[in-house]
């Protein structure tokens, strides 16, 4: 079965993430593998035949035998809810993919390389981090990710275990809504002066991957190359069309 065939997918577990997000553990029958950063189009048949299809980055890395899916409910949406809401192990659903050719990472690609994240654009960035790790991959990495709360950070204990490592990975969060008592982290949305501090030099020609939010995305692709970096070197992935976080 080619990978652009839809195919029947099941729920092996539902893990949540934060208040708003879970990791959907899915079986795939047949399925060939992924590189970090691609994603599956999902599609949802209503019993009245009405359907609906949405993309979904893959949040595993190739290593492991399942495709892991977070989803983060939008009270109004039309898909997310399911998906992040009702959907249980055992349930069925189905999926075409693995898609895309463009944002995607493997260690040999090299970097250093710089990950840009807002709300659940973290979730390819995820896949590449997680594939590092287990590959042993030392490429030195820098993670800054813009959140609205420290409770909305998807995968914030993993990240933090990672960066733990010492192995080159370092981890920003940007909160944008509420800080904790005694934040000394970054309490605005990622601007140049950020993405100076913590980013690479243009000289050092970072590998830059960008995804969340369509504002987010394109004021941070911006201020990359308005900084000096090589347009050709920034990877840019739009969730959607909203501005937040
Ligand atoms: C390549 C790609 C990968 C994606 N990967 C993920 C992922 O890993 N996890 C994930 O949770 N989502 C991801 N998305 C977004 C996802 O495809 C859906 O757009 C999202 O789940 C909303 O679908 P919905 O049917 O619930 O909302 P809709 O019914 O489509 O929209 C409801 C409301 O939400 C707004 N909206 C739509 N999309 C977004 C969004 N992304 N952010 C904020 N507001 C939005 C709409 O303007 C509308 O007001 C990805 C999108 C793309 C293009």
């Amino acid at each position: 079965m080619g990978r652009l065939s839809w195919r029947l997918a099941t729920v092996a577990e539902v893990r949540p993430e934060t208040g708003r997000v879970v990791t959907l553990a899915l079986e795939v029958p047949g399925w060939d593998g992924h590189l970090p950063g691609q994603h599956v189009d999902v599609r949802l048949t209503a019993e009245d035949g009405y359907q609906a299809e949405r993309a979904y980055s893959i949040a595993s890395s190739p290593d492991g035998s399942r495709v892991e899916l977070a989803v983060e409910r939008l009270e109004d949406g039309e898909v997310s809810p399911y998906l992040a809401g009702e959907l249980r192990a055992g349930d069925q659903l189905e999926l075409r993919g693995p898609v895309g050719g463009y944002f995607v990472w493997e260690p040999d690609r090299g970097g250093p390389l710089l990950l840009v994240a807002g709300g659940s654009g973290v979730v390819p960035l995820m896949a590449m981090l997680r594939r590092r790790a287990a590959a042993g991959s030392q490429v030195p990495a820098r993670l800054l990710y813009s959140s609205r709360t420290l409770e909305d950070v998807i995968f914030r204990e993993e990240l933090e275990r990672l960066a733990a490592a010492e192995d080159g990975l370092t981890v920003t969060y940007a909160l944008t809504r509420a800080q904790p008592a005694g934040w000394t982290g970054y309490a605005r949305r990622i601007d140049a002066v950020m993405l100076e501090e913590v980013g690479w030099r243009p000289g050092e020609r970072p590998l830059a991957y960008v995804c969340g939010p369509t504002r987010l995305v394109e004021a941070v692709a911006g201020h990359l190359v308005a900084l000096g970096h090589d347009p050709s070197r920034v990877r840019t992935e739009r969730f959607g069309p909203t501005g937040v976080p």
